[in-house]
């Protein structure tokens, strides 16, 4: 039976590790910036929905995430790597080959199910990293006929995205 792929995509990702490490940041309106804090790099949903726009000057809109109660953080690159290399060790033991992308992307292969649905298995692997690591995940499948990871990144479709 042909395999599974997938992409697997932390989301909000720089926004997320810092949630992780500030649990009391959970749920608020989050920005994080870009080295010397030039520009908006990653928003936490809350952020997102209060129309934060990503790479947004800080300068413009400091007084905007000001008015709103945004939480603003310079960002903290060593953390995030350790993160990333935490989420990715993690995903290697839900995937019989992982080729990481990104800082928190990676392609995937697995099995395909007998009914051939991801979902379930989807499903667990969301809430075992949240559980674990803290982090929300996102996993698209995709159909492609050889493992050709940078040929991916448009197609397919997401599961529990
Ligand atoms: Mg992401």
């Amino acid at each position: 039976m042909a395999d599974a792929l997938v992409l697997i995509d932390a989301n909000n990702f720089y926004a997320s590790c810092e949630q992780v490490f500030d649990p009391a940041l959970l749920g608020r309106p989050l920005v994080v910036l870009s080295n010397n804090d030039g520009c908006v790099v990653s928003r936490s949903s809350e952020a997102r929905r209060l129309g934060i726009g990503m790479g947004r000057p800080y300068f413009q809109i400091a007084d905007q995430l000001a008015r709103h109660g945004v939480v603003v953080r310079s960002s903290n690159y060593a953390l995030y790597g350790d993160m990333s290399q935490r989420l990715m060790s993690s995903l290697e033991a839900w995937l019989t080959e992982l080729e990481v992308y990104s800082i928190d992307e990676a392609f995937g292969r697995l099995p395909r199910p007998r009914d051939g649905d991801l979902s379930a298995w989807a499903r667990e692997l969301r809430v075992t990293i949240r559980r674990n690591l803290g982090l929300p995940i996102a996993i698209r499948t995709i159909r492609t006929a050889g493992w050709r990871p940078h040929r991916w990144r448009r197609s397919g479709e997401w599961v529990h995205g």
